[in-house]
């Protein structure tokens, strides 16, 4: 696991015009340093046990705010809820359906503007892939592994 300085943390929000109080630098340092690609929820139970004042609408409004000013990314891979990711560079993202991980691969994405009709512009992609990652179809792990 990487680990970030609180100058780092607090440059990048800076960098961004976001003020760098206590519960941006924790929010923002979280998503840093856990690639798990976390929802609210787990960033929340992470966090609030650290920050007594943490409410859940707060991590929910900042995840938010990072998102629509490009410091994270947020990705729609599974039904209702997002995961948020600090890795804001162009990869595609693998969820095992078996254990639930969200795997990140660096591989060259398809170049997808390739095939989009003259008149539209692309701001954005993102590919999701399903399946099994290599642990699950090993077995698994013994705490997610279903019987
Ligand atoms: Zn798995
Ligand atoms: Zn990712």
């Amino acid at each position: 696991m990487n680990t970030y300085s609180d100058e780092d943390i607090a440059a990048r929000l800076s960098a961004k015009g976001i003020r760098p109080s206590v519960q941006r630098m924790a929010i923002l340092k979280y998503l840093a340093e856990h690639k798990t690609h976390p929802t609210v929820d787990m960033i929340y139970t992470a966090l609030a046990p650290l920050i007594p004042t943490l409410s859940k609408t707060t991590v929910y409004n900042t995840v938010q705010q990072f998102d629509e000013c490009g410091l994270i990314q947020s990705i729609q891979i599974e039904d209702g809820e997002l995961r948020y990711d600090a890795d804001t560079s162009d990869h595609i993202h693998f969820k095992c359906t078996v254990c639930g991980k969200v795997y990140d691969i660096f591989e060259h994405a398809p170049v997808i503007p390739d095939i989009i009709p003259e008149g539209f512009t692309v701001q954005k992609t993102q590919t999701n892939l399903w399946g099994v990652c290599p642990s699950c179809q090993n077995g698994g792990p013994a705490d997610t592994h279903r019987t």
